[in-house]
């Protein structure tokens, strides 16, 4: 980093311009879940198999497998809502640890677990928006099975 001061004006536009990028947003992400504090926050301990370098190849398989889904986007999609993902950064929450996914802004991209049952780690990693994440929490696929099974008897005429 150029400036040394971390309150430095042209420093903290820096950031927020890099925080902003995708790169630097998908990095920031992907950090969050190596952090050995993360499970201190309520995180989940991602698989051995999992480093940064094979987070960032499977976000880079997601980009090609929404692209042949959605020729003509850029694969930058949400893998539920398939909607194009943002990677807005907040300013002033430099340093300050995990922020939680309050206030968060909706569109967002995330990092989920298909399965919450199951760790971060490949066929189970998947890369979805902060409003999706939201919306699943820690609901499981059996849940899921049981829901739609719940609908199909409402509604048997
Ligand atoms: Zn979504």
């Amino acid at each position: 980093m150029a400036y040394k001061d971390p309150n430095d004006e042209r420093r903290i536009q820096k950031d927020f311009e890099y925080m902003n990028s995708e790169r630097g947003y998908v990095g920031r992400a992907i950090s969050g879940k190596l952090k050995p504090s993360y499970g201190k926050y309520g995180g989940h301990k991602p698989d051995k198999s999992m480093d940064k370098r094979e987070f960032w190849r499977l976000y880079m398989n997601h980009i090609i497998k929404m692209k042949e889904k959605f020729p003509g986007s850029t694969g930058r999609l949400c893998i539920y809502c398939e909607r194009p993902f943002t990677f807005k950064a907040r300013r002033g929450t430099r340093g300050k640890g995990y922020q939680g996914r309050q206030g968060q802004i909706k569109t967002n991209f995330s990092i989920d677990r298909y399965d919450p049952r199951i760790t971060y780690k490949v066929n189970n990693i998947v890369f979805c928006c902060v409003d999706c994440n939201e919306k699943k929490k820690n609901s499981n696929p059996d849940d899921w099975l049981n829901f739609i099974r719940i609908g199909k008897e409402l509604y048997k005429t």
